[in-house]
């Protein structure tokens, strides 16, 4: 026998009320877009549950696909059989048999559908009799089984499972809104992403890079981890930010000290402004407190100045070394340590201050031309969409 379903179970989705029904929409949506390279699957849903038909598929790389969407509890394979006693019993004497070396077994019989005429304890015993009468030397235990078969039966049909696999939790991508990711190349910015995806939101990245001085490599790397993002259960649009000719006339114009603080304003004004065009209503940094210059309170205070969007940092009370683990579970941590340089790392002086001030950080810019340089850099911006079928890699340079 091989399984021919997967049953998939919400966690948090269910408390949610009248929003339930968008939320499963919007699961079944994000399912569908992450095993969109298997044709033959069938995916429904029936009230509480999403339920996928595989259609001879190999269940493996499902599995392991389902395990990274958000809104998922958790999932079992599962046997679909008629709504009658004996394919129950059928169903679960063949779903034991799939397990070797079983001494002890429980039927766990569940009615999502009430009309069934007969009742859990019924069903329990019934079914457990059959397969009692149909194996040798297997008993049942009730507390401690080797095998717990579940029975679930549901209005058009009765889904057989054992065990499970755990979802990744949180809320479907897509159901809280939308962000905009200041992604960098480094470590901690897509973990922010995958954060701030797990509460449902749907990011949008925004990656500033500075040609020639940043090379096709190190835009690749950015591409590259966006796109890991996707298997969280989403597309995911990046903006590519030409970055040069304001670090440039920063660098002209700015006293050293203060070029970082005054480089990070002007990347918050031309997100703003990214996500007003996009009705984006937050953003969200890989920023975390006192890890280096840029991220102290002082200098937060004085580079948020320059917005009022609500700006989302999930790593702000993490340790570097959970950081590290995070990223590394997600699968970014291998690209993000690749060696090639971002924009701030080649332009910046080395004596950036750890305090900067509002007063210096708002007189200095007043020797930028800001708006013009803002408005340039927002109309030169290029727009990439990337989706878990993309290609990756050397082939993603086709696309420009
Ligand atoms: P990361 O590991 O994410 O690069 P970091 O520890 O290097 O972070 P910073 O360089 O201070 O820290 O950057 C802080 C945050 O600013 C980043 O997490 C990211 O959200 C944003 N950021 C930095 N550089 C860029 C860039 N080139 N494009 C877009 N966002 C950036
Ligand atoms: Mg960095």
């Amino acid at each position: 026998m091989k399984y021919d379903h997967i049953l998939i179970r919400f966690g948090e989705l269910a408390l949610k009320g009248k929003n339930r029904s968008i939320f499963e929409k919007q699961l079944q949506q994000n399912i569908k877009m992450s095993l969109k390279l298997f044709p033959n699957l069938q995916i429904k849903r029936t009230y509480g549950r999403i339920v996928i038909e595989l259609n001879g598929e190999n269940h493996e790389p499902i599995v392991e696909g389902l395990q990274h969407i958000f809104g998922i509890h958790s999932f079992s394979l599962a046997l679909k059989v008629e709504n009658s006693l004996e394919s129950m019993q059928k169903g679960a004497l063949q779903v034991l048999k799939e397990h070797d070396e079983v001494n002890t077994f429980k039927i766990t019989a569940r009615r999502a559908y009430k009309p069934f005429p007969l009742d859990t304890m019924q069903l329990n015993r019934e079914i457990g009799g059959y397969v009692l009468t149909n194996t040798n030397d297997i008993t049942v235990d009730v507390h401690n089984p080797d095998v717990d078969i579940r029975v679930e039966v549901r209005e058009t049909a009765t889904y057989v499972t054992s065990g499970s696999y755990p979802g990744a939790g949180g809320l479907p991508v897509g159901t809280s809104g939308k962000v905009l990711l200041l992604l960098s190349g480094g470590i901690d910015s897509p973990v922010a992403g995958y954060l701030t995806m797990k509460r449902g939101a749907k990011i949008e990245a925004i990656h500033f890079h500075s040609p020639p001085y940043t090379n096709e490599r190190a835009k690749q790397k950015v591409l590259d981890l966006a796109k890991t993002l996707t298997k969280f259960g989403s597309s995911v649009t990046v903006h590519l930010v030409p970055f040069t000719d304001v670090q440039k006339h920063i660098h002209q114009q700015i006293p050293s000290n203060l070029q970082m603080t005054i480089m990070r304003r002007v990347m918050l004004r031309i997100s703003e402004k990214i996500a007003n065009e996009r009705k984006i209503l937050a953003l969200a940094t890989g920023e975390s407190l006192g890890q280096v210059a840029s991220q102290t309170l002082h200098s937060m205070n004085t580079i948020n100045e320059v917005t009022n969007l609500p700006i989302i940092r999930p790593l702000v009370t993490m340790d570097k070394l959970e950081v590290i683990s995070l990223a590394k579970k997600i699968d970014t941590y291998e690209t993000s340590i690749l060696p090639f340089e971002d924009c701030c790392t080649i332009f910046l002086p080395p004596d950036s201050k750890t305090r900067p001030k509002r007063e210096q950080a708002n007189k200095y810019e007043q020797y930028l031309e800001m708006e013009s340089y803002v408005n340039d850099a927002v109309e030169r911006t290029e727009k990439i969409v990337l989706t878990s079928s993309s290609p990756v890699n050397d082939e993603v340079d086709s696309l420009f």
